[in-house]
């Protein structure tokens, strides 16, 4: 069933079975912390295969112990996620916050090196700069101006290129839609692997996926997601996901169990009902992104517009190259660039009506935030200067309302500026 349809033909269903509930349609909510076993000697065969003590029989799928280790909401929902990125495996969390700091602490390890791009987001940035160093563990930056070359310099010039272990990209960067080739990253792991020392790319995909850019297929070996933003899609849940191959998805799931950070059943049941109209919302909200993009670009207060659909060969060659790689779509994140600072940002936001003054994104409702003074507030100044992270500068996330009303609602807006 799975190999010919799509995935969105498959989320109101797949890995559900209603006989195994009482018929019931859609998957119940399993509030339940443990789960009975039938006899002790199926207790002990679960316990072997969790904890890895023998290899599974053909066939033989892990039992359910305790919500913890795995639940049914978890683990369909997981099965679910996995087909967009055409992944093994998936493991979803509480935020997507836990499901980033689990990759790196499951990989990474004291005198490890990690490279990340810049700009990232900011509780990730805080992870990377405040807690891996205390860790032991070197960091290095770079950003999407680093050609394969100035990476390959950049990390033999800290004299630990044989330690380098995680590539980590956030493509597009927000606020300011940067993108970085993700098999150019897939290159210079190439250049530095060894036989004894895996490089793993692992790539935030929560500005863009899972519809519009897939990860995997371009050579990163770990997908992460804030399920926040398009996956949850509605404002009402924090929940985080990572996706890989099956063996990198087991040690992720191993450090999940002793962390403790795994989602809960009620959150996995809110983003089974939103993976349902998940490509539904997506598509809509870009559509009406595309026409916001547009009516931006010929307003006289409007210095400059931030959207993938603007970007062309002419004026920016080496993005519009990346983009049409490895970009599906242009997305609903854009930012723009008003005429003045920041008294004409923040009265543009505080004239909004239908759009809502708040942070978070890719949800039904539009959104628009100041990332200079809010989401990117702790960002040091020099580098929002190189980020373009102005004073300026306003982040719209595009909902699914009527774009005649979003367009009326920031034109007038903009009127009072
Ligand atoms: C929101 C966000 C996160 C953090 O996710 P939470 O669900 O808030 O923990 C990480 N990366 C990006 C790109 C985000 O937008």
């Amino acid at each position: 069933m799975r190999k010919n349809m799509k995935p969105e033909s498959l989320m109101m269903s797949y890995g559900y079975r209603p006989s195994l509930s009482e018929g019931a349609v859609k998957c119940p909510i399993f509030q339940t912390s443990t789960f009975v076993f039938d006899k002790a000697e199926e207790g002990k065969a679960f316990f072997e295969v969790a904890y890895g003590l023998r290899t599974p029989e053909t066939g033989e799928e892990q039992g359910l112990i305790y919500s913890r280790l795995n639940n049914p909401d978890l683990e369909i929902l997981e099965n679910r996620l996995a087909l967009w990125d055409s992944a093994e495996d998936c493991a979803v969390f509480e935020s997507g916050m836990s499901a980033i700091t689990t990759a790196f602490l499951t990989f990474l390890k004291p005198g490890d090196l990690l490279l990340y791009s810049n700009p990232v987001y900011g509780g990730t940035d805080h992870f990377i700069k405040e807690m891996l160093t205390k860790f032991g563990i070197e960091i290095l930056p770079f950003d999407s101006s680093f050609d394969k070359k100035a990476m390959i310099e950049a990390i033999e010039a800290t004299g630990k290129a044989k330690r380098l272990k995680m590539i980590y990209l956030e493509t597009p960067a927000n606020p300011t839609n940067a993108l970085i080739d993700i098999s150019m990253c897939q290159e210079v792991k190439k250049h530095f692997e060894t036989e004894e020392n895996e490089i793993l790319i692992s790539v935030d995909n929560t500005y863009l996926g899972p519809i519009w850019q897939h990860p995997l297929e371009h050579g990163a070996d770990l997908v992460l997601y804030s399920a926040t933003k398009y996956i949850g899609g509605h404002s009402d849940v924090i929940a985080g996901a990572c996706l890989g191959s099956s063996d990198h998805m087991a040690a992720i799931k191993g450090t999940r169990t002793f962390l403790g950070n795994m989602a809960g059943p009620w959150t996995g049941w809110l983003l089974m009902r939103s993976l349902e109209t998940l490509k539904l919302r997506m598509e809509k909200q870009q559509d009406n992104a595309i026409k916001v993009a547009d009516f931006f670009k010929s307003h006289p207060k409007i210095e400059r517009i931030n959207y993938l659909g603007h970007l062309t060969e002419a004026e920016n060659p080496k993005q519009y190259a990346i983009y049409k790689k490895q970009c599906k779509g242009s997305g609903a994140m854009l930012s723009i660039e008003l005429k003045g600072g920041e008294p004409e940002a923040f009265a543009f936001l505080n004239n909004l009506k239908l759009v809502k003054l708040a942070v978070s994104l890719g949800s039904t409702e539009s959104l628009a935030q100041h990332p200079a003074s809010m989401t990117h507030a702790g960002v040091p100044e020099d580098d929002k200067i190189k980020y373009g992270i102005k004073d300026n500068l306003v982040r719209l996330s595009v909902g699914v309302e009527h774009f005649e009303d979003l367009i009326n609602d920031l034109q007038s807006s903009l009127e009072k500026v």
